[in-house]
């Protein structure tokens, strides 16, 4: 017995050991990196201004190209420089080419959108959200952060290099749909062409992470996250018919009655959690620079995963992390209150993690709705090129981390899985090195504001948002 409790003791010791030292060596993934030179004559003021036009321009998804061209017009007239830069139009979407001097370099492709969500409550707003009006040192409105800010600071970006002098050996192009939010036939078009041109793309950086503060729990440095990887989003349609008849003699179940116990299932069977190589290089990216007990925690996952796990579980936002997401949006039924329903239908929208497929979503939905008489069908959008991350050890991330480290010098840059979707998976077929990150700023309650009331920019936040992409444009050239 006492000898037992020696082993068991030891034992203890001895997991207690590695985890300790697992927490101690955590190394930093932080590379420094020569500071990004100041914009020299760059005129702030006017770009916000020409910022505040775009915002004024009310391009959600049903605008009309017209609207759009007059963004790209408002853009040009101002930056006299851009007719170095040939611009090629798509139904939903238009791209510019700044043509290097090299033609065998892989170019670089930086993508944005042009189009924005609307509005559901325009009263809430502090400053009316297509106003472009700028107080207290920021400038307010719908695209302020998603996605205008990135689209104008890119032209303005590639305007001020050529007012320098400066001429790419390896060209740069910019893509811009103008349906990300809804379709994405746009950057889908856009890929396609540049697929059959045979185009290979040296880096692809679109919208996705930002520089945050105060929004990962644990860490006061600024963190920027920059997506590897993004979820797939696709929807389900649940689908009972019926004969239908007077609601004084129903059967035990109405086609409504189906539905609505499909939808319940679904809601009590949740997807696994599950991390992800994406969700795994972010831990341990994050975890060297997290105080003692959270990079105990993140570095020791061989034996504290399922705590890890079920500490993500626990809000809306971290869950989205490690789990496929199921999300039942819409229902419908009968016509009227005495009326058996003929046929009602339910949608569920999936949020998919990497390595899952969809057939994988609907087989098991099928099997948790296990209902012959409810039909599952996917409803049609456009799926991702490719399931693949993008290495972090690899040379994109790299470029991006050390451009990150030359505009914000004091962040952190980590690796992360995006939940949402971007135009970036239309364009996964073209490089191996796909990114999400813009340059802007996000503090505490700052993620409500996109897609949401009172989106706003930072009036400073603007100006190193162009600085960043005219120093990633000058560092991804070659020597
Ligand atoms: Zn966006």
């Amino acid at each position: 017995m006492k000898r037992a409790l020696k082993i068991v003791g030891a034992a203890l010791l001895l997991v207690a050991a590695v985890l300790l030292v697992r927490a101690v060596t955590a190394e930093s993934r932080q590379r420094s990196a020569s500071a990004a030179a100041p914009l020299e004559g760059f005129d702030l003021d006017a770009a916000l201004e020409r910022l505040a036009a775009a915002i004024r321009l009310r391009t959600v998804a049903d605008a009309g190209g017209g609207l759009f061209d007059e963004l790209y017009i408002l853009a040009a007239d101002g930056l006299p420089p851009l007719a170095r830069l040939q611009r090629r139009d798509f139904p939903l979407g238009v791209m510019f080419t700044w043509k290097g001097t090299d033609p065998t370099l892989e170019p670089l492709l930086l993508l944005a959108h042009a189009d924005v969500v609307p509005v559901d409550r325009p009263e809430a707003w502090t400053h009316p959200p297509f106003g472009g009006r700028r107080v207290e040192g920021f400038l307010w409105g719908r695209g302020a952060l998603d996605d205008k800010a990135s689209l104008m600071a890119q032209l303005e970006a590639a305007a001020w290099l050529i007012g320098q002098g400066f001429q790419p050996k390896r060209t740069v192009l910019f893509a811009f749909g103008h349906d990300e939010e809804t379709t994405g036939k746009g950057a889908a078009a856009i890929a396609d062409h540049l697929e059959a041109e045979g185009v290979r793309a040296h880096l692809v950086l679109d919208e996705g992470g930002m520089v945050t503060q105060g929004v990962i729990p644990g860490i006061e440095r600024p963190v920027a996250i920059v997506g590897v990887a993004e979820k797939d989003a696709f929807s389900v349609r649940l689908t009972a018919e019926d004969v239908g008849g007077h609601a004084s003699m129903p059967p035990p179940h109405t086609a409504a009655g189906r539905v609505g116990r499909a939808v319940a299932l679904l809601e009590a069977n949740p997807w696994p959690l599950e991390f992800t190589p994406a969700a795994e290089a972010f831990m341990d990216w994050l975890a060297p620079e997290m105080p003692f007990g959270q990079r105990l925690a993140l570095r020791n996952r061989w034996l504290l995963g399922g705590a890890v796990k079920a500490l993500y579980a626990g809000k809306p936002r971290t869950a989205a992390q490690v789990r496929t997401t199921t999300a039942v949006t819409m229902l419908s039924g009968g016509p009227q209150a005495n009326v058996l329903p003929q046929r009602a239908t339910a949608v569920v929208n999936y949020r998919v993690l990497p390595g899952t497929s969809r057939d994988a979503v609907l087989e098991r939905t099928r099997q948790i709705v296990k209902d012959p008489r409810v039909q599952v069908e996917a409803l049609p959008s456009i799926p991702p090129r490719r399931d693949v991350m993008t290495d972090p050890d690899g040379p994109g991330f790299r470029a991006v981390q050390a451009a990150i480290a030359g505009v914000f010098p004091d962040a952190v840059v980590v690796p992360y899985l995006v939940v949402g979707i971007t135009d970036a998976r239309h364009y996964t077929g073209l490089s191996d090195h796909v990114l999400r990150f813009a340059p802007g700023f996000l503090g505490p309650g700052d993620t409500d504001r996109i897609h949401g009331t009172d989106e706003r920019i930072r009036e400073a936040d603007y100006g190193r948002m162009v600085q960043f992409y005219a120093h990633l444009i000058r560092s991804v050239q070659p020597e």
